[in-house]
């Protein structure tokens, strides 16, 4: 849609928990339209979430996701019928979206820095939204 401020991904994600990186979606989305301003990441989902870290070693989201597993263990006692509350609560602790400023069309994210949606109850296929008012 030429000029709408809403950009809609797909990601198809492969493992019941997984940081996939998203990056590329919102640079090249952004690197398009030019200008400057704030773009805002907004994943629409309670089992995924989005969030900013490194992306020049793998193993930084591997840990993130080994902690959170460990923050947040699957439990008897949660009562939710669905039987994924882990990944509820996982969610509601990264959040459901991430605001960046661009400028001249580039996201000005650190060197070190990516954006990763952040799957708890897959493999699924998410919706990432971009906004770019
Ligand atoms: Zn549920």
């Amino acid at each position: 849609m030429a000029g709408s401020p809403l950009h809609t991904f797909r990601v198809r994600t492969e493992a019941r928990e997984e940081l996939r990186e998203v990056t590329s979606l919102v640079a090249d989305t952004i690197a398009a339209k030019g200008g400057s301003g704030l773009a805002t990441i907004f994943v629409p989902h309670t089992s995924a979430g989005v969030t900013i870290n490194e992306n020049a070693d793998r193993d930084v989201a591997r840990d993130m996701l080994l902690w959170l597993q460990r923050l947040v263990p699957n439990s008897d006692e949660f009562r939710h019928m669905e039987g994924n509350s882990d990944a509820h609560i996982k969610t509601t602790l990264v959040g459901n979206s991430v605001t960046i400023p661009y400028t001249g069309g580039r996201l000005r994210l650190g060197t070190w820095q990516g954006i990763y949606l952040c799957e708890f109850d897959g493999p699924r296929t998410r919706t990432v939204e971009l906004f770019l008012p």
